[in-house]
């Protein structure tokens, strides 16, 4: 009994066997479609063409499809826990191996009876007895031997892998039906297949009989290195480009609402600025004056300066009768850019304002009521600047510090309080090109590649715990120098973690071991007036040690700190260890970076926190931590509706990219690109084309 037939574009509802319930389950993955459907590829292939015999399982690891028949078959539920638990022998004449399947009781019915069968899964050691054994493995009938390279799919959520292949099966009568969205002239040359008989040749490999062909079309599907998956990569990079090049698009048909026409006045700085500066500052100067809104991302190594080349930008908006808005991560670091721009605009007439969630009432709606009443204002602050209750009249600058800190939508949500502002964002996180291109790829981008002259590369040891001792003597005698010293712990209070240190625990005994220089904490969830007290305290010298948590990681800029002791650092990533050692090494002392570490480290650790002993580039540490984590984690792919890639790799599929995106211009320059990005929708993984702006 056939219905009407089914078409890519149909809801995954029309699928035999999808109720609400597995819909909800396939919609949260981000499948709506029959259509979406194909696009979940298998994340395994495996070969069933030859089976063993039982007694040649030899070790664990590895799938394997063994034949036998069944004897001493059980169900149980071991030690009274809930899982129950079938367990099986598998055995043919020449030997035997134990099979078990955890919270699969139907299983057992399926082995009843006599026949040999087919028996599909991973061999593991038994913890206790340390016998090989098959766990949960699929089960075959005999006549369904010789499968040859089976697609393996990753279950989502409650559906498991096999009824996901059962729905893709079905989903597969529709091929003929799916439109390639990449026009076939943007295609040529690239050496690419169609998207029609990838997803043909991925979802139902054909087996080459020969099994050294078959070893290599399963190395080569393992590696993503087939022309079908390269495909799928090059569409979902494709379809990134496109994304970002619509958002320019749309920026270069909006006006500025601020030009700025003259110069900026002078500011009298206390020092001078360095060439990159000078680079730096000509470039935004000149976005400022241009017809469309300026969007640059300023990036620059931690101390290169960056604080000073925003306020110039913003002295030039101010000066041109528009407010700017300045947000920081933080509300340690707002307070710190108060100071700290007050001070170099002191005699412009021009006075930052603070905005966090830590103000009191009437402050607050002190402050909300000058910037609804129309500028020029700066003001700094937090998230609390994107509330609904803040209206920035006159809106001319957006500058976000920490960029990396925030998801896209908060700067976007602050840019939307203006009309089409200028807009600044900084950060001290390089991250490699091919994933700027990428992350960050509608942005201009303008690099401060030079640290302000004086700095002395900071030192970096590692001590164990075991000789702190020492190490606290050395504090002591660094504070009497005339220094201060930072101590960051990851947490505030101790946890059930051993290894972990945590600032309560240690204070205590930091505090009557460092009786001279005076000893003062910080962390997130002080107060306001205690937190600026103690940082100003800190700052006058008051206090010659700080304990904190990560809070110090931004902003904190005391030139005289020359020692950084970093606690558990085997629980940070490098990039934010190299930010938490940008806070010294400010001044014209020599600084030390101490990574205070158990006395047992294991290996893989000891390697990463050798990476960072090894290089005061943080560039190179992006790239490392890259290598170690993945790009998963870096802020600005949730921008392009993609919560980081299927398929492609980066950075390792650079020319990938490259293709991709000359095929995004040409789609441009032929006017196509909106029309191209609409039909790729569903290859960002989220499915949704992001706004523009
Ligand atoms: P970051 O780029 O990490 O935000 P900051 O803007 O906080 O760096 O600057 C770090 C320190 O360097 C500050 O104390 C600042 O006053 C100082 N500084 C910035 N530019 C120069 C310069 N050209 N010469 C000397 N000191 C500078
Ligand atoms: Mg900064």
């Amino acid at each position: 009994m056939e219905g009407p037939t089914l078409r890519p574009t149909d809801s995954v509802t029309r699928l035999r066997g999808v109720g609400p319930v597995l819909q909800g389950v396939l919609e949260s993955c981000g499948v709506h479609t029959v259509g979406d459907l194909l696009l979940c590829v298998p994340y395994r292939w495996e070969d069933r063409s030859t089976a063993v015999s039982p007694a040649d399982v030899l070790e664990p690891g590895r799938p394997v499809l063994v034949r036998g028949r069944i004897t001493g078959l059980r169900l149980g539920r071991p030690r009274g826990r809930g899982r129950r638990v079938v367990t099986a022998v598998v055995a043919d004449e020449r030997g035997t191996l134990p099979a078990v399947w955890f919270n699969q009781p139907w299983v057992a019915k399926a082995l009843r009876g006599r026949g040999p069968l087919f028996f599909f899964g991973k061999v593991e050691r038994h913890s206790r007895t340390g016998r090989l054994q098959l766990v949960n493995p699929e089960i075959g009938a005999d006549g369904e031997a010789g499968g040859g390279i089976v697609p393996v799919y990753r279950p989502m959520g409650r559906l498991g892998g096999r009824r996901l292949r059962g729905l893709v099966e079905q989903a597969l009568g529709t091929l003929d039906e799916l439109e390639d969205p990449v026009p076939e002239d943007a295609l040529k040359g690239l050496g690419l297949p169609k998207l029609r008989s990838a997803l043909e040749r991925l979802h139902r490999p054909v087996t080459p009989a020969d099994p050294v062909e078959r070893a290599a079309l399963l190395g080569a599907l393992e590696r993503r290195e087939t022309p079908e998956q390269l495909r799928l990569a090059f569409d979902e990079l494709l379809a990134l480009a496109l994304a970002v090049g619509s958002v320019r698009q749309k920026r270069r048909r909006q006006r500025a609402v601020c030009r700025v026409q003259r110069g900026v006045r002078g500011l009298d700085l206390p020092f001078e600025l360095t060439e990159a500066q000078r680079r730096v500052v000509a470039e935004i100067l000149g976005d400022l004056g241009g017809p469309h809104p300026m969007a640059r991302l300023l990036q620059g190594d931690v101390g290169s300066g960056k604080t000073v080349v925003a306020a110039l930008a913003a002295l030039a908006v101010l000066e041109a009768g528009h407010t700017v808005a300045f947000m920081a991560p933080t509300e340690l670091l707002a307070e710190q850019h108060v100071v700290s721009l007050g001070r170099l605009l002191r005699g412009t007439g021009f006075e930052p304002l603070l905005l966090t969630g830590s103000l009191g009432a009437a402050e607050r709606r002190q402050v909300l009521e000058l910037l609804s009443g129309g500028g020029p204002h700066l003001v700094v602050g937090t998230h609390a600047l994107i509330q609904r209750a803040v209206q920035l009249e006159g809106l001319g600058l957006v500058v976000v510090d920490e960029q990396h800190r925030f998801g896209v939508a908060h700067r976007q949500a602050l840019v939307a309080k203006g009309k089409a502002p200028h807009l600044l964002v900084m950060t001290a996180t390089p991250i490699p090109r091919s994933l700027a291109l990428v992350a960050y790829g509608d942005l201009e981008l303008s690099v401060l590649d030079e640290l302000p002259p004086g700095r002395r590369p900071v030192r970096t040891i590692v001590r164990r715990r075991s000789e702190a001792g020492r190490l606290w003597s050395f504090l002591a005698g660094e504070v009497a120098a005339g220094g201060r010293a930072y101590v960051v712990y990851p947490r505030i209070e101790a946890s059930g973690e051993l290894e972990v240190q945590s600032l309560e625990e240690n204070a205590e005994r930091l505090r009557a071991s460092l009786a001279g220089p005076g000893v003062g904490v910080v962390h997130g969830r002080m107060g306001r007036a205690q937190r600026e007290a103690a940082v100003a305290a800190f700052r006058s010298g008051e206090i010659g040690v700080l304990l904190s948590t990560t809070v110090v990681e931004v902003g904190v800029d005391v030139p005289e700190a020359t020692v950084m002791v970093i606690e558990s650092p085997e629980r940070f990533g490098l990039s934010q260890l190299h930010q938490l050692r940008g806070r010294v090494g400010r001044g014209h002392r020599p600084s030390w970076c101490v990574l205070l570490v158990p006395d047992v480290l294991p290996a893989a650790a000891e390697r990463r926190l050798a990476v960072f002993g090894s290089t005061n580039d943080g560039f190179r540490l992006a790239e490392a931590d890259l290598e170690l984590r993945g790009p998963g984690e870096i802020a600005g792919f949730r921008q392009w509706g993609a919560d980081g890639l299927r398929f492609a790799r980066l950075p390792w599929d650079h020319e990938l990219l490259q293709k991709a995106r000359q095929v995004a211009a040409m789609l441009a320059r032929t006017g196509r690109l909106e029309e191209v990005l609409q039909r790729m929708a569903p290859h960002l993984a989220g499915g949704e084309v992001p706004g523009g702006g």
